[in-house]
């Protein structure tokens, strides 16, 4: 049997139009359509909707051509009536130039459909925000959670980590506070971000007062006052009915979801529907008066993975579509957010139900897990399920930390957090062929290729931790590291056969054996927390005269690979490459065009 694979090797270019994987296991790209960026589905999945935002129209508006005329007098406000009415706003462009893939005008018909987003509070917009988007059109994103709580932390530690959480690559950040002076830190927080602020109202609601106190005047007064703060989407679990509530009941775990939890209290105490549902016109009214986009909360999301897909979640997940549809015609833009505990084998079907129900609406995941026995290890269970939700549909993925479970995050978890979601989401876009998105991939690899270390840290998505590891144990930057040796490095031994021949070191040839640059303070804080080497040697390596492996300026080190005798590289290279460019087969031929 033959079978088509990818084209790999130079003949894939990650830059091209069409993606980066033309011929590959994702569809083609397809902007535009509810199959932008999309995996193939397994047989059985739920396909897209016939139905986008454009099928929801507010009332009085009218299709007029390819967007829709307004009644008279009305004034835009959102992202979304000013996509519906064809207009390319100053946020667009800027979406536009962050999405190098995108244009503006492809941005304006994504959000006027419903599949993309931009979270641009009006008031935030005042502030230092840069406007991005959520939507699988575009590349996917990462949200980090931060805020303070009764028992720790306060409005500058949380500010701090707002700047350690944009540092990381977090795109949004959600100020969960429930503690302290939330008000303050919201305002600080929303003052110093250059990213999108999302709130979950409710937990400023009951601060000062019991639960069972909450009525619709003071939801509106709670949410008229963040959104004129600048927050830029808000979380409301609105989906949560009473009708749900008994089919908690079978679960393990029951409702994890604070808000959900929140709510479902206050509905059983008063024997009434869930506020949020009731008043879900007004909700949108005020939402819209300042262009805060909705988060449509999973307050039924599983806690474990037994819950997981269960009549509670999906019973929530028909409602949240509903209430999309309901926002879309009061002019707000909408994303729905999604599970929390999933095993892998159920995140696709997850992914593409959201799809259908919602049209298309971004979905915002937290994770998933894909399992439960890894209490302090939860940024990797779930960056493995992030990773499936990405390639499968979701638009933005909420970072979990080593302290999921267990408490709240300090510095270091926002940042073990956030590294391991820039891992999902950049495998999810490298795999749905996302042009451009492998461009860095692709220039790593020929710095690695050609034992460059200084290009090399340089493009690593964490430069002080890659250049710490390697300086632990060799802090020259010789053609070989300490893991295989000189005489097994295998990426020596290929580039001297193969490399020189094929031209593929241009611009990346290192020139000569050099020191190490002296440790920062960072890398020197790295290699202490590792507690491999001792006190005294890190502070010879921070105080840098270290002449390893006698290496002098100018001259090449002894393990050099000029040692390789020019005969034998030679003969390596004849033997090796008269095989490969046998073409016959497919094989032989990716194996051909991979050393070419
Ligand atoms: S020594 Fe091993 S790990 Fe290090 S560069 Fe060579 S092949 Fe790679």
């Amino acid at each position: 049997m033959t079978y088509t694979l990818p084209l790999r090797g130079a003949s894939n270019p990650s830059t091209q139009k069409n993606g980066t994987n033309p011929g590959s296991f994702a569809r083609p790209a397809d902007i535009g359509g509810p199959l932008s960026f999309s995996s193939p589905d397994t047989p059985g999945m739920p396909q897209p909707s016939d139905h986008t935002a454009w099928d929801f129209l507010p009332e009085g508006w009218v299709r007029d051509g390819m967007f829709a005329r307004a009644p008279a007098g009305f004034v835009p406000v959102t992202q979304l009536e000013h996509a519906r009415m064809g207009t390319v706003t100053p946020q667009m462009l800027r979406v536009a130039e962050r999405e190098r893939h995108l244009t503006p005008e492809q941005v304006r018909d994504e959000v006027a459909s419903g599949r993309m987003i931009i979270p641009a509070n009006i008031k935030h917009l005042e502030h230092r925000l840069d406007p991005m988007c959520i939507g699988r059109a575009g590349k996917t994103k990462v949200n980090a959670n931060m805020g303070a709580s009764p028992v720790s932390s306060g409005t500058d530690d949380e500010v701090e980590k707002l700047a350690w959480a944009e540092k990381w690559g977090a795109d949004t950040v959600m100020d969960l506070s429930t503690g302290g002076d939330i008000d303050a830190c919201r305002r600080a927080i929303i003052q110093n971000s250059h990213v999108p602020i999302g709130t979950v109202p409710i937990y400023s609601m009951i601060i000062g007062r019991k639960l069972e106190e909450l009525t619709p005047e003071i939801i509106f007064q709670a949410l008229r006052e963040q959104a004129a703060q600048g927050v830029d989407y808000f979380t409301i679990h609105a989906g949560v009915l009473r009708r749900h509530l008994p089919l908690v009941k079978e679960r393990l775990i029951g409702i994890v979801s604070r808000g959900g939890s929140l709510l479902a209290k206050w509905m059983l105490v008063h024997g009434k529907e869930n506020p949020m549902y009731e008043h879900f016109d007004t909700i949108c009214d005020i939402m819209r008066e300042y262009d805060v986009s909705f988060s449509l909360g999973d307050g039924l999301r599983p806690g474990g993975l037994a819950d997981a897909s269960d009549a509670a979640q999906l019973g929530e997940l028909t409602v949240l579509a509903e209430l999309t549809e309901k926002a879309w015609r009061r002019g707000c833009q909408v994303m729905v957010e999604g599970p929390g505990h999933v095993p892998f084998d159920q995140i696709e079907y997850n992914m593409k139900l959201q799809r259908q129900l919602c049209h298309g609406a971004p979905f915002y995941v937290l994770g998933p897990l894909v399992t439960d026995i890894f209490p302090g290890y939860d940024h990797i269970t779930s960056c493995i399920g992030a990773t499936a939700a990405g390639f499968h549909g979701a638009s933005m993925l909420c970072y979990v930390t080593p302290k999921e479970h267990l408490g709240l995050p300090k510095k270091d978890d926002v940042k073990q957090g956030c590294i391991a979601y820039k891992i999902a989401a950049h495998a999810a876009d490298v795999a749905l062929g996302i042009p451009g998105s492998r461009d860095r991939d692709d220039e790593l690899t020929k710095a690695r290729a050609a034992l460059n270390w200084e290009r090399h840290f340089e493009l690593s998505f964490d430069p002080d931790t890659a250049r710490a590891y390697h300086d632990e144990d060799l802090d020259v930057d010789t053609d070989f590291c300490a893991m295989c040796g000189h005489d097994w490095c295998s990426v020596r031994i290929s580039k001297e056969i193969v490399e020189f021949a094929s031209g593929k070191a241009e611009g990346f040839e290192r020139e000569k054996v050099m020191k190490s640059p002296a440790l920062t303070p960072e890398q020197r804080e790295i290699l202490e927390k590792r507690g491999v080497l001792s006190p005294q040697e890190i502070h010879k390596l921070a105080s840098k005269t270290k002449k390893a492996l006698e290496s002098h300026e100018g001259e090449h080190a002894v393990c050099h690979s000029d040692y390789v005798e020019a005969e034998e590289a030679q003969l390596l290279q004849e033997q090796r490459l008269v095989q490969l460019r046998v073409k016959n087969t497919v094989g032989e031929k990716n194996a051909s065009s991979a050393a070419e």
